[in-house]
Protein backbone atom coordinates (compact mmCIF):
# COMPACT_ATOMS: atom_id res chain seq x y z
CA UNK A 1 0.00 0.00 0.00
CA UNK A 2 1.55 3.29 -1.01
CA UNK A 3 0.63 6.62 1.50
CA UNK A 4 1.25 9.91 -0.89
CA UNK A 5 2.43 12.50 1.76
CA UNK A 6 -0.05 15.23 1.69
CA UNK A 7 1.97 18.50 1.01
CA UNK A 8 0.18 21.87 2.36
CA UNK A 9 0.37 24.32 -0.32
CA UNK A 10 2.54 27.37 1.50
CA UNK A 11 1.87 31.00 0.40
CA UNK A 12 4.41 33.51 -0.15
CA UNK A 13 4.38 37.18 1.06
CA UNK A 14 3.90 38.85 -1.89
CA UNK A 15 6.30 41.83 -0.54
CA UNK A 16 9.67 39.93 0.96
CA UNK A 17 8.97 36.34 -0.30
CA UNK A 18 9.05 34.52 2.83
CA UNK A 19 6.67 31.39 3.28
CA UNK A 20 3.50 32.45 5.29
CA UNK A 21 3.16 29.75 7.38
CA UNK A 22 0.32 30.76 9.87
CA UNK A 23 -3.30 32.14 9.15
CA UNK A 24 -5.62 32.38 6.43
CA UNK A 25 -4.78 30.37 3.72
CA UNK A 26 -5.46 33.20 1.30
CA UNK A 27 -3.10 35.66 2.87
CA UNK A 28 -0.56 37.85 1.04
CA UNK A 29 1.65 39.01 3.34
CA UNK A 30 3.85 37.72 6.05
CA UNK A 31 3.42 40.88 8.61
CA UNK A 32 1.62 44.36 8.48
CA UNK A 33 5.22 45.91 7.74
CA UNK A 34 5.55 43.58 4.44
CA UNK A 35 1.68 45.03 3.85
CA UNK A 36 2.43 48.23 4.38
CA UNK A 37 5.90 48.49 2.18
CA UNK A 38 3.92 46.88 -0.60
CA UNK A 39 1.12 49.29 -0.44
CA UNK A 40 3.22 52.41 -0.43
CA UNK A 41 5.40 51.08 -3.02
CA UNK A 42 1.75 50.68 -5.48
CA UNK A 43 0.67 54.27 -3.97
CA UNK A 44 4.45 55.45 -5.01
CA UNK A 45 4.36 53.96 -8.75
CA UNK A 46 0.86 54.86 -9.09
CA UNK A 47 1.68 58.23 -8.60
CA UNK A 48 5.34 58.47 -10.17
CA UNK A 49 2.84 57.37 -13.34
CA UNK A 50 0.01 60.10 -13.05
CA UNK A 51 2.99 62.50 -12.65
CA UNK A 52 4.25 60.90 -16.26
CA UNK A 53 1.29 61.55 -18.13
CA UNK A 54 0.68 64.75 -16.40
CA UNK A 55 4.02 66.76 -17.52
CA UNK A 56 3.70 65.17 -20.78
CA UNK A 57 0.24 66.82 -21.41
CA UNK A 58 1.46 69.79 -19.69
CA UNK A 59 4.60 69.79 -22.12
CA UNK A 60 2.28 69.32 -25.48
CA UNK A 61 0.18 71.89 -24.52
CA UNK A 62 2.49 74.41 -23.74
CA UNK A 63 3.88 73.75 -27.42
CA UNK A 64 0.60 73.82 -28.91
CA UNK A 65 -0.38 77.03 -27.26
CA UNK A 66 3.02 78.51 -28.23
CA UNK A 67 2.08 77.45 -32.27
CA UNK A 68 -1.23 79.35 -31.57
CA UNK A 69 0.29 82.47 -30.19
CA UNK A 70 2.46 82.45 -32.95
CA UNK A 71 -0.33 82.16 -35.14
CA UNK A 72 0.90 78.58 -36.82
CA UNK A 73 -1.89 76.65 -37.04
CA UNK A 74 0.04 73.47 -38.44
CA UNK A 75 3.17 71.61 -37.69
CA UNK A 76 4.70 68.72 -38.80
CA UNK A 77 5.75 65.27 -36.27
CA UNK A 78 9.53 66.08 -36.91
CA UNK A 79 9.41 69.53 -35.56
CA UNK A 80 7.14 68.57 -33.10
CA UNK A 81 8.72 65.51 -32.07
CA UNK A 82 12.32 67.46 -31.73
CA UNK A 83 9.97 70.38 -29.49
CA UNK A 84 8.96 67.02 -27.41
CA UNK A 85 5.68 66.81 -28.65
CA UNK A 86 4.31 63.59 -27.75
CA UNK A 87 1.70 62.52 -30.50
CA UNK A 88 -0.01 59.65 -28.31
CA UNK A 89 -0.55 61.67 -25.12
CA UNK A 90 -4.11 63.88 -25.74
CA UNK A 91 -6.95 64.63 -23.48
CA UNK A 92 -9.60 63.71 -26.26
CA UNK A 93 -10.37 61.41 -29.38
CA UNK A 94 -12.66 61.12 -32.14
CA UNK A 95 -13.21 60.29 -35.53
CA UNK A 96 -14.52 63.00 -37.53
CA UNK A 97 -14.75 62.00 -40.82
CA UNK A 98 -11.65 61.05 -42.20
CA UNK A 99 -10.02 63.00 -39.48
CA UNK A 100 -8.37 61.91 -36.11
CA UNK A 101 -9.37 65.01 -33.95
CA UNK A 102 -7.73 65.27 -30.91
CA UNK A 103 -7.99 67.76 -27.82
CA UNK A 104 -5.27 68.49 -25.22
CA UNK A 105 -7.56 70.41 -22.52
CA UNK A 106 -9.15 73.33 -24.24
CA UNK A 107 -6.87 72.93 -27.80
CA UNK A 108 -8.00 70.62 -30.41
CA UNK A 109 -6.10 69.73 -33.67
CA UNK A 110 -6.50 67.14 -36.88
CA UNK A 111 -3.45 64.77 -36.56
CA UNK A 112 -2.29 62.47 -39.21
CA UNK A 113 0.49 60.03 -39.52
CA UNK A 114 2.82 62.91 -40.61
CA UNK A 115 1.08 66.22 -38.82
CA UNK A 116 -1.26 67.91 -36.79
CA UNK A 117 -3.38 71.00 -38.42
CA UNK A 118 -6.22 72.71 -37.25
CA UNK A 119 -4.58 73.63 -33.86
CA UNK A 120 -7.53 76.41 -32.31
CA UNK A 121 -8.81 76.64 -29.14
CA UNK A 122 -11.95 75.38 -28.20
CA UNK A 123 -14.43 78.11 -27.44
CA UNK A 124 -16.35 78.05 -24.35
CA UNK A 125 -14.28 74.92 -22.58
CA UNK A 126 -15.52 74.00 -19.38
ZN1 LIG B 1 7.00 39.55 4.07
Amino acid sequence: MVYKKYERHIPVCLECGDQIRYGRADKKFCCDECRTRNYNDKARKSRASKRRVMNALSRNYEILDNLIKADVDSADMLSLASMGFMPSFMTSFRKCGKHDECSCFDIRYIMTGTRIYSISKIENFD
